[in-house]
């Protein structure tokens, strides 16, 4: 990509800084990707000048001929998509598109119930310093001891508890998630379910990870995960939008209006209209074979990764991975998470710390990292760098505390990284 030139030298450099930092790294957190030029292209756009509260077609703004139609696309290939009658593609980003699911659907000091963040969930779905867990009555559920979710667990506290939304997703679980099983559970108590697959959206489409349309209420996610967007968000839903001034009774069928009210007029003013084109591009890029081809060598790519860490003697949370992503537990390479972050970071390995499982350490300074495959495999690593990479997150880990060494190894990743260029 080459950046046109700035006017703005300090922030040029930092710019350019970042891109360099990217290209001569690899880049392992399992949120994070590479957009397409094109996408980049979207987001620096003219349509970032122009405002448009409303939806297509009903805007409170005049102008706005050429950005309902950007909208417009961008909806009908965010429903073909994933298979739904309704998209809302306004959201700024995950956490307002989780915001907007929780005031169409419940109201303040209800009971909600959500995947604990320190088990794997997300800080939305419920922890008590987010606005989740406070404006509602926040109920977590937790995996059992080797980091699976524990259905039978969730199904006796829904039952205890009665919910009246159950959001089920998550950021760092690196299995299957039983979209069936929740619906009973849902079911049982009369609690809408929403799912958030901000992480696995783009394995969602290339058929890796079962997807839970037809199941859930409404689903939500992330653009900018697996499935290789700008930032931003879908929420994606069945049913029949209704009167826009009206007020929809809380029903499955009025989903689609209760999420475009939240949205506007409940949470958000002007959509971010660069935004929005470069996901109807990104959209436009999931929709292509290719694509499923990626989103299944990006599992590929995780298995091979997963297995050669283990024959390495790393110990990995639920012993595996089905998706994009697997938790380190670093506990025997008597090392804390924060170090394993660091000791990578300085061989140009980009990772988190992260929770494990029932803890023994504290959620600031936690036992394992995390680390995922998406952004690699944007690159057109396969399985066979895979198990290079492996042997570098070992001998990082193992040399944790020599930072010359840790230096060396970055050149040797930077001369490998550069072999495997971002998208341009
Ligand atoms: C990333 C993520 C979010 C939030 O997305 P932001 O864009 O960072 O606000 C919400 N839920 C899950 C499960 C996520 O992984």
């Amino acid at each position: 990509m080459t950046q046109a030139s700035m006017k703005d030298k300090a922030i040029e450099k930092l710019i350019k800084a970042e891109t360099k930092r990217q290209v001569e790294g690899l880049e392992m957190i399992p949120s994070e990707n590479h957009t397409s030029a094109d996408v980049l292209a979207a987001l620096g756009s003219r349509l970032t000048d122009k405002y448009s509260e409303g939806y297509p077609g009903q805007r409170y703004y005049g102008g706005c001929e050429f950005v309902d139609q950007v909208e417009n696309i961008a909806r009908d290939r965010a429903k073909e998509l994933f298979g739904v009658s309704h998209a809302n593609v306004q959201a700024y980003s995950g956490s307002p598109a989780n915001q907007a699911i929780y005031f169409a659907l419940v109201d303040p000091g209800d009971t909600v119930m959500g995947l604990s963040l320190f088990y794997g969930g997300h800080m939305t779905h419920g922890l008590k310093v987010n606005f989740s867990g406070t404006t509602y009555n926040s109920v977590q559920y937790t995996t059992d001891k080797d980091g699976f979710l524990d259905y039978d667990a969730i199904a006796e506290l829904a039952l205890q508890e009665k919910p009246k939304l159950i959001i089920a997703g998550t950021t760092a679980y690196p299995r299957i998630i039983d979209w069936q099983k929740l619906r009973k559970i849902a079911d049982s108590v009369g609690a809408f379910l929403a799912a958030d697959i901000s992480h696995i959206a783009g394995l969602v489409v290339a058929g890796v990870h079962p997807s839970p349309i037809g199941i859930v209420d409404v689903t939500m996610t992330t653009t900018h995960k697996t499935l290789r967007g700008p930032r931003g968000a879908l929420i994606l839903a069945n049913g029949n939008p209704s009167n826009p001034l009206k007020k929809p009774e809380r029903t499955v069928e009025n989903i689609p209006s209760l999420i475009d009210r939240a949205i506007i007029p409940g949470l958000q003013g002007g959509p971010h209209n660069h935004q929005t084109a470069a996901i109807a591009v990104a959209l436009g890029e999931a929709l292509t074979p290719e694509f499923k081809e990626y989103g299944k060598q990006i599992a590929k790519n995780a298995s091979k990764l997963a297995d050669e860490l283990t024959k390495r003697g790393f110990n990995l949370v639920t012993g595996g991975t089905d998706n994009h992503l697997m938790v380190v537990d670093l506990n025997n390479k008597d090392l804390s998470g924060k170090q394993g972050e660091k000791a990578l970071g300085l061989a140009g390995i980009t990772v988190n710390k992260n929770t494990v499982p029932f803890d023994p350490r504290s959620p600031y300074d936690p036992s394992g990292i995390r680390l995922g495959t998406p952004a690699l495999t944007t690159r057109g690593m396969k399985e066979k760098e895979m198990e290079q990479v492996a042997e570098w997150i070992d001998q990082a880990i193992k040399n944790a505390s020599d930072e010359k060494k840790l230096g060396n190894l970055h050149k040797e990743i930077t001369d490998f990284a550069l072999k495997f260029p971002l998208p341009s």
